[in-house]
């Protein structure tokens, strides 16, 4: 993941521990990051994975060395850390997680001073005083402080509960299963949910970074638990969270997980009955339901790069206040524009309260729609020149080219072309009214894919 002249992916910095990403590599991208800000107070801390506490230290090291004072405030949802830079005045923060990966993976992400990570360029930056060893670091009596900060996730608590109607929530005494992935989900949700007058029960709570109960990426396959014991317990709604509890997938009272635009689009929804014409932030990759609620509702779309950075620094750029993806990432501005797991679930909580319904009749009143994905293997060589004959061929259709192909048809049906960022492949997500017609456009559109190939 990590090649020789690109620290940062998509999100972050992220590695196998001690085999790409190793303790003397952070103490170096520390010091990268502490010259970047130039003798700041940053924020710092980290996940439940196994290696949080080991490159925690070894960051530190490196940012104090380059004279930045660090207030170390342990372990806390990817979200809260976020929140508290914000809240704390600090000049940025730097956070330890490799999100939903395996336990295997670490990674470290860094953080600006309103609690949104740092843009692209912002990275290369780093990046350039990484390889380049530019580093500044400090003389012995101007090295940076650690300090302890305690307290972020009962200030993150507080600030949620602003945003939703306590009372109204408390007064149906919901029954909410929290599987939080053995990670830092179980450190903020559950006593959230608590003071929102919720029963909870929880799930793989323990925090335990070797991720015993289920892999850390809320994908339907690893949600078959929380699925189960919602019904089992009769609970009103089930909600899993990632590795570092920025992402939420929900399931409803029948123990039917929903993917994340579904929960999305009813948070939409709502934000735009009060909210007028605002501007919607969604990368290409989300369903057209998101453009039928906006649509409906009078909000604006704004397509993007798939990728949470680009959603946020989008939403900070036009001063958007809600953004979301499919993979169950919300990002609700009034709060912060980030991602974040238990402000989406507080504000589920909130849309069934003020309309008296369970979550599976608010997800059947929406706009249904069928998705099928599929993938053709192209090598690296070709991947640029493939684009661009599809984007030749396709000319004249409703298109986006903001993220590999995107095609929005007249009879609601949907395809997105994008190129692999880690294989040789291309990836084809379609989606449509029924079963059929998505399964077709997938065949179609692999076939003139190979054509395009075979061409060139
Ligand atoms: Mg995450």
């Amino acid at each position: 993941m990590i090649s020789s002249r690109k620290l940062f992916g998509t999100n972050g910095i992220r590695g196998i521990v001690n085999k790409e990403l190793t303790p003397e590599m952070a103490v170096k991208v520390g010091s990268a990051i502490g010259t970047f800000f130039g003798k700041k107070n940053l924020l710092l801390g980290h996940d439940a994975r196994t290696s949080g506490p080991m490159f925690a230290k070894a960051v530190i090291a490196g940012l104090t060395a380059t004279g930045c004072n660090v207030f170390f405030a342990g372990m806390a949802p990817t979200p809260a850390l976020q929140f508290a830079v914000k809240n704390h005045r600090m000049d940025g923060g730097v956070i330890i997680t490799a999100s939903h990966n395996p336990p295997e993976y670490n990674g470290i992400k860094v953080i600006w001073d309103d609690g949104i990570e740092i843009s692209h360029e912002q990275e290369i930056e780093i990046e350039n005083i990484y390889f380049e060893e530019k580093a500044r670091f400090a003389e012995w009596d101007k090295l940076g402080t650690t300090r302890e900060l305690s307290g972020v996730n009962d200030e993150y608590m507080e600030a949620i509960k602003k945003h939703v109607n306590i009372a109204k929530i408390a007064e149906k005494h919901y029954h909410v299963v929290v599987d939080a992935a053995n990670s830092v989900g179980g450190l903020a949700a559950p006593l959230l949910l608590r003071d929102l007058g919720c029963k909870v029960t929880s799930i793989n709570a323990n925090i335990d970074g070797t991720f015993p109960g289920r892999l850390p990426e809320p994908r339907p396959e690893n949600l078959q638990e929380v699925a189960l014991t919602v019904k089992a317990v009769g609970a009103d709604l089930g909600v899993a969270f990632d590795g570092d509890a920025d992402r939420s997938i929900f399931v409803n009272e029948n123990g039917e997980i929903y993917w994340g635009d579904k929960t999305f689009a009813l948070i939409e929804k709502d934000f735009l009955k009060e909210n007028l014409n605002a501007k919607i932030v969604t990368p290409v990759s989300s369903s057209t339901l998101v453009k039928d609620i906006a649509d409906a509702y009078k909000g604006e779309i704004v397509w993007t790069k798939v990728g949470s950075v680009t959603v946020s620094q989008t939403m900070k750029k036009l001063k958007a206040n809600l953004g979301g993806e499919e993979n169950g990432g919300v990002f609700y501005g009034p709060h912060q524009a980030v991602r974040d797991g238990a402000m989406t679930t507080a504000l589920i909580l909130d849309i069934m309260a003020k309309t008296g319904k369970k979550l599976s009749e608010l997800i059947e009143e929406q706009p249904q729609y069928f998705i099928e994905k599929g993938k053709v293997e192209c090598p690296e060589d070709k991947k640029e020149k493939l684009l661009e004959k599809l984007v030749e061929q396709v000319k004249g259709l409703n298109v986006s080219t903001v993220d590999g192909v995107k095609i929005w048809f007249e009879d609601k049906s949907a395809m997105l072309v994008r190129p692999s960022g880690t294989e040789s492949v291309y990836r084809l997500y379609a989606e449509a009214k029924n079963q059929k017609k998505a399964s077709k456009l997938i065949e179609d559109y692999s076939s003139k894919l190979k054509k395009i190939l075979e061409s060139i």
